[in-house]
């Protein structure tokens, strides 16, 4: 698409100054690529119209030296910067851009640097979403001037039209959104669920930050302002027939439309009792009672380390230097799985090398479900689960989910990952055979991004989508 010239953008400044509008957004695309940016900001500052004149941009332009100030110095009062994961590797396969996430971070502090406020902005999509807090927690700590973010939900349009696999079903983010937007209200980071978010009776809780409460609180929503959202969300929106029972129905747009065409509106589910969701009043907690194989279960999780040998030997093993080649002893691990249901734990992750090699698995699983916990989980490599009987076993025993690391589609780039011959067709047949036994609401599939998958990672995804698996985590 081409750049719009500086005159036909001028022209709309004046139009939307004549609408009295006290703030102007510059965006689409990536703005700081266009030649006429702060000509135009300067235009838009200089006429006097607009209390704040903001920028949406990856900030990538601006680590260069001279580049953050310039843009102070021509009337821009703060950005938005578009930060979609709190880890390089996982940034990079979402914006495809090798190293774009480091110079987003540089960007970002250059900006703070000269002076110019930092809001960030994250589209949730079927791959970042579980990382959800962990990417508030980055936030809080490495980027502590960041005063506000925005929890934006990817909508099937654009480029995700043609990938509607990428567009995550509210129902099983909502837990991560609610946790999210916590976290940000307990470390005095401003949250916002905008219209591009999730309707509100997915952010039991949380309400505060949903943008049809924020405009009734400020008192910010004219007759006409009500009108032009109706124009451009919500004309887009749909409901339920359940919505006219929901208590949020008079300001809710509901879903996108595109959404609907995907998951139906099954999912809504009107609020009736607004104690909780008056605006402004103190949050709840996360609700309770979700099924086991919620995202990230209510209740807490222990995870019980119990064996230092592994059966693959893959390339960026983040355990490496503590394979011993040992099992963690039957009676210390009985003592760590019981320590943890004292301490309140109600779901146990066995984790550690290869877990399911360790003679005791069946043991353990057998001992954590007499003792009280609720879900019992492991994170394997899937190669004991390509037996059949061994697979029926660990489910008899009282398995609920697995997470299994498949790196590729393609063999030869997984078993060279796991510099082990035909791991690929041992796992893949592992996975078969939970999603056979255990069902596909309790199999997520984890992929490392690495060197050797990064270019083919994007082809990845529709194969094991193919393949019936519901949840994909890249880390
Ligand atoms: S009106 Fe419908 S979509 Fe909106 S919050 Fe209520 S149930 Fe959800």
């Amino acid at each position: 698409m081409p750049d719009r010239s500086v005159g036909e953008v001028r022209r709309e400044i004046d139009e939307i100054a004549e609408q009295s509008t006290p703030a102007i957004t510059f965006s689409g695309g990536e703005p700081s690529l266009h030649k006429g940016l702060f000509e135009l900001s300067s235009y838009a500052a200089e006429s006097g119209n607009f209390e704040t004149i903001s920028l949406q941009t990856n900030a990538m332009a601006f680590r260069k030296k001279g580049m953050a100030g310039r843009m102070k110095d021509n009337g821009f009062t703060d950005v938005l910067v578009a930060l979609h994961a709190h880890t390089a590797a996982l940034s990079d396969f979402l914006t495809q851009t090798r190293g774009a996430w480091a110079q987003t971070i540089e960007g970002i502090h250059a900006i703070d640097a000269a002076g110019v406020p930092v809001s960030l902005n994250i589209v949730v999509n079927a791959f970042n979403f579980r990382r959800l807090p962990d990417y508030i927690e980055f936030v809080s700590e490495r980027l502590p001037f960041v005063k506000a973010v925005t929890i934006s939900v990817a909508n099937p349009d654009g480029r995700a039209r043609a990938n509607p696999w990428i567009v995550p079903r509210y129902s099983e983010i909502a837990p991560l959104l609610v946790e999210a937007h916590t976290v940000c209200r307990d470390r005095g980071i401003t949250s916002f669920n905008p219209d591009c978010g999730v309707p509100a009776c997915f952010m039991g809780g949380v309400e505060f930050a949903c943008s049809e409460f924020i405009r009734g609180t400020e008192g910010q929503l004219s007759k006409s302002d009500h009108n032009i959202i109706i124009e451009t969300s919500g004309a887009h929106k749909t409901k339920s027939s359940v919505c006219s029972e929901c208590i949020h129905d008079p300001i809710c747009y509901g879903v996108w439309k595109a959404y609907a065409d995907i998951y139906g509106v099954g999912e809504l589910t009107p609020v009736k009792n607004d104690v909780a969701s008056v605006p402004g009043t103190p949050q709840g907690e996360p609700p309770l009672g979700r099924p086991a194989h919620d995202a990230r279960p209510t209740g807490q999780t222990v995870s019980v380390r119990i064996s230092g040998t592994c059966n693959n030997g893959c390339v960026f093993c983040p355990e490496a230097g503590e394979m011993d080649g040992s099992f963690v002893a039957r009676t210390e691990v009985e003592k760590e799985i019981s320590e943890g249901r004292v301490n309140g734990a109600d779901f146990l992750n066995l984790v550690g090398g290869e877990p399911a090699i360790h003679p005791d698995f069946f043991h353990f699983i057998r001992y954590a479900k007499s003792i009280g916990y609720k879900q019992v989980s492991v994170v394997t490599n899937g190669r004991m689960f390509s037996y059949r009987t061994f697979c029926r076993e660990a489910a008899d025993a009282g398995l609920d989910r697995a997470s299994v690391s498949l790196h590729s589609h393609i063999s030869h780039i997984h078993d060279g990952v796991t510099r082990v011959k035909n791991s690929f067709s041992q796992s893949v047949r592992g996975i078969s055979n939970i999603l056979n036994i255990l069902g596909p609401q309790n199999i997520i599939l984890k992929a490392k991004i690495c060197d050797a998958n990064a270019q083919t990672l994007h082809l990845s995804i529709p194969e094991f989508k193919k393949m019936g698996i519901d949840k994909i985590e890249l880390w």
